[in-house]
């Protein structure tokens, strides 16, 4: 049985590494086949409008999935309608536009923050005065890894803000001051079934995912997003894995953003959960059991960005997982993670704490 990747990033290439031990097979469909997908699977070199392509991998593979959410969703829509596609259609659009998924979140009873449309100078400046300051600026479509973001502190900044991002589509939302940000990830099947793991606490810099500690928070702060997840979960009839973003203050849950998608704050589940998020967005699309999202203990994953450490540096410290893309090093890139899975939080954040001042010592544990 192989399976149709459209995007052959390393959330692609983790997919497959989890598919080869059920047999399964994959193809991808990318733009270049230098891909860390393309390394470890054959790959339709392409772009992901190319209808002719997708419909190629269609023909070629039992089900079609994403590992990214900038998919077209207008080139999905157009394969014939007996294609499996998972997850829906319906919840990557509403994920490609944050406007679309404000509403949604809305619509569902989720907490989120305080937003409006902007497509004008004009509104930017009544957001402005009705949200308050500080506030950022997003655009609504193609932002990623705090990409397309400009935070507006004074009436100062509103100039900087219009000019740097402007002439496309817009919202701007009220900044907030979190606690710390969180992140849930679950998994619905083709037959209903739903699978939701423990809470990712994360740490962002300039908007990047730096640093993951799970299982994290509170057992009523785990209802709480399991709660929302499930909701999301049940109004596509979604199936494979979803993520939801969020941020935590005093207590409360506020979505920021969901991925439709296995999400960088869930590579722990590798090494720390008996299933990974890789294997049951696999069973899940597949219709087949779920698998146990318990955790194998407490875990740290770090992201290694721009550019990656000698290996041997990385394992000479006992028990630390690593992983690396194959991708060309470049600022700000992920290039690969490592992870750590402890007995205790207390010997978890102190292994985080060695390797954050190896790896990243700009990053500290909150
Ligand atoms: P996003 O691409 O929306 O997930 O933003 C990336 C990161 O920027 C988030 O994980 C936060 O750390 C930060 N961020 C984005 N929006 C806000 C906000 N409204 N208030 C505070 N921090 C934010």
């Amino acid at each position: 049985m192989t399976v149709g990747i459209v995007g052959a990033g390393q959330l692609g290439r983790m997919l497959a590494l989890a598919g080869y031990p059920l047999g399964l097979d994959f193809l991808f469909l990318d733009r270049s086949e230098d891909t860390p997908g393309g390394q470890v699977a054959p790959i339709l070199c392409g772009e992901f409008t190319d209808r002719r392509l997708l419909r190629r991998l269609a023909q070629r593979c039992s089900v079609i999935t994403f590992d990214w959410e900038n998919v077209s969703v207008e080139a999905l829509r157009g394969l014939d309608s007996g294609t499996r596609i998972h997850p829906p259609v319906g919840a990557l659009a509403a994920s490609q536009d944050r406007a679309a998924e404000k509403r949604l979140f809305e619509r569902l009873r989720i907490p989120t923050t305080r937003w409006m449309k902007v497509d004008s100078r004009p509104q930017l400046e009544r957001a402005v005065r009705e949200i308050g300051l500080p506030a950022v600026l997003k655009t609504r479509r193609m932002g990623y890894d705090g990409k397309g973001q400009a935070v507006i502190r004074t009436h100062e900044d509103v100039d900087r803000a219009w000019s740097e991002l402007g002439g496309v589509p817009l919202i701007c939302e009220e900044w907030v001051p979190f606690d710390c940000e969180v992140s849930i990830i679950g998994a619905r099947s083709r037959s209903g079934e739903v699978a939701v793991y423990p809470l990712n606490g994360n740490v962002h810099a300039q908007g990047i995912l730096r640093l993951t500690r799970a299982p994290f928070g509170t057992p009523r702060l785990q209802r709480a997003a399991a709660g929302y997840l499930t909701r999301v979960l049940e109004h596509f009839r979604y199936v494979g894995v979803l993520t939801i973003e969020f941020f935590v203050r005093s207590g409360k849950l506020l979505a920021n953003e969901m991925a439709p998608r296995v999400h960088n704050s869930g590579h722990w589940t590798i090494e720390g959960a008996v299933t990974s998020q890789f294997e049951n967005h696999l069973r899940a699309i597949l219709d087949l059991p779920l698998g146990s999202t318990a955790p194998r203990g407490h875990c740290a994953m770090i992201n290694l960005i721009g550019t990656m450490p000698a290996r041997e540096r990385v394992l000479a410290r006992p028990g630390v997982h690593l992983h690396d893309y194959g991708k060309e090093p470049r600022p700000g890139r992920k290039l690969g993670h490592c992870t750590v899975v402890e007995v205790t939080p207390r010997a978890r954040d102190r292994r985080a704490r060695e390797l954050l001042a190896d790896l990243a010592p700009e990053i500290r544990i909150p």
